[in-house]
């Protein structure tokens, strides 16, 4: 059957925040870009966000400025973070908020009609601008929305609404193509008819989210298979920090068929406490020695600062997520767990019930709906989810470049913005701010191009093969693949790890390795989810492996890398990156590379008695 085709300027991968403000820039540089996403157009992760985009605009506490927000970003990373994202991305995330509403979106507001803006883990000040607990959704509703005003600016222009940007929906993307080293295009087929299509393009956006389906307890959904970390690995890109994973506190636990849905942090934001079942609002034994200075040592200063900020300090439940996860999970493993294997989150004491279901609609209609509990009159049991990868492509920070020329990424699939520990907003922001520079970062390449790639027939014919191959085979069940792979990652390469069943993860990667070259789909290639998973374990299994080599050399803990084994943070590891690369994909090699040293004015934005506890005294001595 003959393959589809197209021709464009830039090939964004990925239709969530990140992907979506890409393009837009993209077009608004005068090139010609697809939208290719694996879901419906709409359907992104982006759209589940609840609590908000953090940018230190000061409308809540005009104490905020980009340099606290820098400060909080890094200190919530424990200083991995690439230094030079976190500082555009907390001088440019107001912007970036400003634009949204300049193109129609409505911030929820202030009393004085600023827009509005909540407390969250890590940020010093209330500074996730958000929409009721459905930021996401208006986030991208705004942004198709810019889509469709720019389609129709095209129409008015050229007589086509397509002529400069066009969505393909329910498109997955197999691979890269390249023209030597540099980028040429993608390939992919159309999940409805399984039809194959090539993209001539120079220059491909990677904005494709997060990896959490290697996982079986996950805020993440089907889509969230790791595609463009693997796309990126397999061109030739390098991946960094995949050790960090955030599981997020609180997931639902209860009943089953939810186990992992997110709750959102705003509940804790907005007043909601974590007690075990003696009834104990047990965060305030888990602050860490780092952060003692900045949190609440009793229940009523704790209380007090949702009024008083100013005199008091912010309660424990409001810790970074990798602290909070870590607590629930050993307050679980003491015995002292909600009955169905959680922690109880209560707001039903805390806020008057109106006010739950103003300030919590989704929350309150998800537990009603989903668990039948009504978190006006009783309390939320919760534990810890997969739900966001830190790691992902190496990319420049200014352009979003990776290491192939023609290569960008932005949003969850790159990495290093946030280090070893994201915090809640920050992502929202980061699309914003990231997918703008990428399609910058592709725009101003495609300009400075003397000699257009060109996919090759070999490529093409190669990537069609692959594609095929599993409608070919009748040989494993891909779903048992996939539960095994999810089931070792959860318990061996999970929340608290150690060397002997990190291992044993390893081993059992390597199995399911050679058994997905044998995983066969019944069926043809018309809608077959079979197929589709057959073909997602592949990144699947690369991404798992990265993920657990790199978790396995890095002797500390530090974010979402928990080692039992090395229970301190460390600060010679803090100068080291786990670097991951692949030559053709049988396997992942993980080297060290040393972090770059932060810029001195940054450096001096901390207080020498705080950089020293993350850093090496050689490193102080400057
Ligand atoms: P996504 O929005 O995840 O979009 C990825 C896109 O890539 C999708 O369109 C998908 O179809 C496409 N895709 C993937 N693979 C392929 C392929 N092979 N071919 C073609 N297309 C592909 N962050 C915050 O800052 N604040 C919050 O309040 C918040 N709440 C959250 C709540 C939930 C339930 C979840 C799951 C996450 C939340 N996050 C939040 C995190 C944040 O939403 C995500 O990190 C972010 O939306 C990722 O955006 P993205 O643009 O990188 O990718």
């Amino acid at each position: 059957m003959e393959i589809e085709r197209h021709d464009y300027d830039v090939v964004v991968i990925g239709a969530g925040g990140a992907g979506l403000r890409a393009a837009i820039e993209a077009r608004q540089q005068g090139k010609r870009t697809a939208i290719v996403c694996k879901s419906l157009f709409g359907k992104a992760h982006t759209v589940m966000a609840e609590g908000g985009a953090a940018a230190a605009m000061g409308n809540v506490n005009s104490d905020d400025n980009w340099m606290v927000h820098f400060r909080d970003t890094m200190r919530g990373g424990k200083f991995l973070n690439n230094w030079r994202m976190a500082e555009l991305h907390a001088k440019e995330a107001p912007d970036r908020v400003w634009e949204l509403e300049a193109w129609g979106a409505l911030f929820d507001r202030t009393k004085d009609g600023k827009i509005s803006q909540r407390n969250f883990g890590g940020h010093e000040y209330p500074r996730l601008a958000h929409v009721g607990d459905r930021t996401g959704l208006e986030l991208i509703r705004t942004l198709q929305q810019r889509v469709v005003a720019l389609q129709q600016e095209d129409y008015e222009t050229h007589g086509d609404y397509e002529a400069y940007i066009k969505v393909f929906a329910e498109c997955t993307v197999t691979r890269l193509l390249k023209d030597g080293d540099a980028i040429s295009g993608a390939f992919g087929y159309w999940r409805e008819t399984g039809n194959l299509i090539v993209f001539d393009a120079p220059t491909v956006v990677l904005a494709t989210g997060g990896i959490g389906k290697s996982y079986v307890v996950t805020s993440n959904s089907w889509e969230y298979t790791g595609d463009g970390h693997a796309l990126a690995l397999l061109a030739g890109a390098k991946l960094i920090n995949m050790e960090f994973i955030q599981f997020h506190p609180t997931g639902m636990v209860w009943p089953p068929s939810v186990r992992g849905i997110l709750v959102t942090e705003s509940v804790r934001g907005d007043g909601g406490v974590l007690r075990n079942s003696e009834g104990k609002r047990f965060m305030f034994d888990y602050i860490p020695e780092v952060f003692k200075d900045k949190y609440a040592t009793s229940e009523e200063e704790a209380d007090r600062w949702y009024t008083d900020q100013a005199n008091n300090r912010r309660p424990p439940e409001l810790l970074p997520r990798d602290e909070v996860a870590r607590a629930i999970n050993s307050e679980v493993k003491a015995g002292r767990g909600s009955p169905q294997g959680g922690v109880f989150l209560d707001v039903s004491t805390r806020l008057p019930a109106e006010e739950i279901k103003r300030r919590l609609p989704s929350m309150h209609h998800q537990f009603k709906e989903l668990a039948d509990v009504d978190i006006t009159t009783e309390p939320m049991q919760v534990g810890p989810t997969c739900h966001y990868i830190m790691g992902g492509v190496e990319v420049d920070a200014d352009t979003g470049a990776a290491a192939v020329p023609g290569l960008f990424a932005a949003g969850e699939v790159s990495g290093g913005m946030h280090g070893s520990n994201r915090l809640g907003g920050n992502s929202l922001s980061d699309l914003l701010v990231f997918g703008r520079r990428a399609g910058l970062g592709a725009s101003d390449y495609i300009n400075g191009l003397k000699v257009r790639p060109k996919v090759s027939e070999a490529s093409v014919e190669s990537a069609r093969k692959e594609a095929l191959a599993p409608l070919e085979r009748t040989g494993e069940n891909p779903y048992e693949v996939h539960q095994e792979l999810q089931r070792s990652m959860n318990d061996l390469v999970g929340i608290i790890r150690k060397a002997g069943e990190i291992s044993e993860a390893l081993e059992v990667i390597e199995k399911l390795k050679e058994r997905v070259q044998l995983v066969g789909a019944a069926g043809n290639r018309i809608y077959n989810p079979g197929w589709h998973l057959a073909l997602d374990l592949r990144n699947m299994l690369l991404v798992s492996e990265c993920v657990a080599k790199a978790a396995l050399l890095r002797e500390e803990s530090r974010g979402g890398h928990t080692r039992d084994d090395f229970p301190v943070m460390a600060a010679d590891w803090r100068r080291k990156l786990l670097v991951c690369s692949t030559t053709d994909g049988s396997g992942v090699t993980v080297v060290e590379q040393a972090q770059p040293e932060m810029r001195q004015d940054l450096f001096d934005l901390f207080d020498r008695g705080e950089l020293k506890k993350y850093l090496t005294e050689e490193e102080m001595d400057r």
